[in-house]
């Protein structure tokens, strides 16, 4: 028997889930039109791989994950690419985003590319990874995160998979069903990604007012023989399908504030993701539908099978909606749901349900839409707060634009759960005050990140001027000293061949002296007039040759 655990806070809420469940899952019509955002997970967008004008089979890879964080995009079904353009998708911000938009050719021709595998014990774990990737699998629980990165254990040791079956928004009721008519799929799809995370045990949390689910789910653990699968149900208080509250529920272990689930040893996933893993692998299909719940002021609220990429209008038309008297249509559930602002929004991999309201009167919680009035510090959002959090003091640094303030009360551990929002009396919608200060300091954080490259750039450019400068200077310094070195050799080479010329000249002057030292022969019996005539002109030829040896001496120096 698996012991529980009791998150702090939470609400008890009214459930609108009876009409949704009250008829079996059917496949919703094949739009006209598909709308395939290129973003429909938490990362970088996928980058279109087709054209305007292609022809696409259903399951074809359309767009290619950009990065790890990322996820492909696949033809929900047959037709032609006509646009790939912008388009208004289901954002908080009200903007539009790239698009594929396709017509059907209502064939739904699959594409030959689907490889089934055998037995995936066969295939290593990454390679498992791998495929779930390459089917574009997200969480499908509303975060959208890329499952293959989340099945990755890294360096971690993993020691328990959560599946998660607590389904706590009123109104929703697609994975509900989903385990009511796959139960089998969805354990399989466990066991698949048991294997890919090398996860010790299992544990799907399914709250304690879908019987009928629960049954099920039992029942095929039974006769699959997977004694490490607990299925354990769950008081149903909202919100006990918050990840961090369903592992702190069922482990008693807390996650770290700015940490993962992974810290403690725990992967929690969706019960849709562990279908859509199912499907990649048993008979190689991409994620291209998923259930969706119709609810509100519809005609036949149930849930449907429904393509990626239909429009949502489409879908309330189909359970008997009225484009002309729609008052407010809300993707998701009542407290974390987007309101729409146009209707022919697509569905995306991680929509679970679309709320239809003709009136403003009938959309559910009463502080939505409300006149709100001044905080009377009650701390009644204190008491309902999931994640221990003041939230009357976020409020208060909030509207006061103290983001740093506000920080350090934790604002970034609010899961936006609406609690606060709920149980406030004076009608604050505090929760839009949170993702206001949130949307602010990511963009400060984005302008401070642009700042810093801009500064690194400029530091760096001055660094290398800097170098380029000193460069130049060492060129020029060593060219010079090689001038210099080039120069000392020659002039020493020049003195030597100088000092030989003198030396070569008072060697000849000193041999032509010689030379003149030998005597005539015929200076015999001479006169002294001779004599004397003979004396001057020795003299006369001496000073001459002294006066002709400085000259050649003078001449070998210049
Ligand atoms: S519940 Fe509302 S009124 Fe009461 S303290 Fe919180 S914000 Fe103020
Ligand atoms: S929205 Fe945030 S602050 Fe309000 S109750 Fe939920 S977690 Fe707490």
């Amino acid at each position: 028997m698996q012991r529980l655990f009791q998150f702090h806070g939470g609400v008890q809420l009214k459930e609108h889930k009876r009409d949704a469940t009250a008829q079996p899952v059917q496949a919703a019509r094949l739009p006209r039109q598909l709308v395939l955002p290129l973003q429909q997970h938490i990362g970088t967008p996928a980058e279109a791989i087709v054209a305007v004008g292609d022809k696409v089979r259903k399951g074809q890879l359309i767009a290619k994950p950009v990065g790890v964080i990322s996820a492909p995009v696949h033809a929900s079904s047959s037709g032609t690419v006509v646009a790939i353009a912008k388009h208004a998708v289901s954002h908080p911000s009200h903007l539009s985003a790239p698009c594929i938009i396709i017509d059907t050719d209502g064939e739904e021709r699959w594409t030959e590319d689907r490889q089934p595998v055998a037995d995936y014990h066969q295939l290593p774990p990454e390679a498992i990874r791998a495929r779930i990737r390459d089917a574009g699998i997200v969480g499908m629980g509303g975060a959208g995160f890329p499952a293959h990165v989340k099945l990755d254990p890294s360096q971690h040791a993993v020691d328990t998979l959560i599946l998660n079956g607590a389904e706590c928004e009123p109104y929703i009721t697609c994975d509900e069903m989903l385990l009511r008519e796959h139960a089998l799929e969805v354990i399989v799809g466990l066991r698949i990604m048991r294997y890919a995370l090398q996860a010790r045990r299992c544990i799907i949390g399914i709250e304690n007012n879908k019987k009928a689910a629960f049954l099920a789910l039992r029942e095929q653990v039974r006769n699959t023989g997977a004694d490490f699968i607990d299925v354990v149900q769950v008081p149903t208080v909202y919100p006990t399908g918050g990840e961090k509250q369903l592992i702190q529920v069922l482990t008693g272990m807390e996650v770290p504030s700015g940490g993962l689930p992974l810290d403690i040893g725990v992967v929690c996933h969706n019960v849709g993701t562990a279908y859509a893993v199912y499907r990649a692998i048993e008979f190689g299909e991409p994620l291209i539908s998923r259930y969706v719940t119709v609810a509100g002021s519809v005609a036949k609220a149930r849930n449907l099978d429904v393509l990626i990429g239909t429009p949502v209008i489409d879908l309330i038309e189909e359970c008997g909606g009225n484009r002309n008297t729609l008052s407010r249509v809300i993707l998701g559930g009542p407290m974390m749901g987007v309101a729409l602002h146009d209707v022919t929004v697509p569905v995306t991999k991680t929509t679970n349900c679309i709320l239809a309201f003709a009136k403003t009167g009938d959309v559910p919680l009463a502080s939505k839409g409300s006149q709100p009035m001044p905080c009377i510090r009650c701390g009644n959002c204190a008491e309902a707060c999931p994640v221990d959090l003041l939230p009357q003091q976020l409020y208060w640094y909030a509207r006061a634009k103290d983001f740093d303030k506000i920080q350090d009360y934790h604002l970034f551990d609010c899961i936006e759960c609406g609690c606060c929002d709920y149980v406030c009396p004076s009608q604050i919608p505090l929760v839009h005050y949170f993702r206001y200060a949130k949307t602010e300091i990511w963009a400060q954080q984005h302008e401070k990140a642009l700042a810093n490259i801009a500064r690194e750039r400029h530091q760096f450019r001055e660094q290398r001027l800097e170098r380029e400068k000193l460069e130049k200077q060492q060129r020029h310094q060593q060219k010079r000293a090689a001038l210099d070195a080039q120069k000392g050799d020659a002039g020493s080479s020049a003195d030597a061949a100088k000092k030989a010329a003198i030396q070569a000249a008072m060697e000849r002057a000193k041999n032509k002296r010689e030379a003149n030292t030998i005597q005539p022969r015929n200076i015999d019996n001479l006169t002294p007039d001779q004599q004397r005539k003979i004396d001057e002109a020795n003299a006369r030829r001496k000073a001459l040759e002294a006066r002709a040896d400085v000259g050649a001496a003078q001449d070998s120096e210049q």
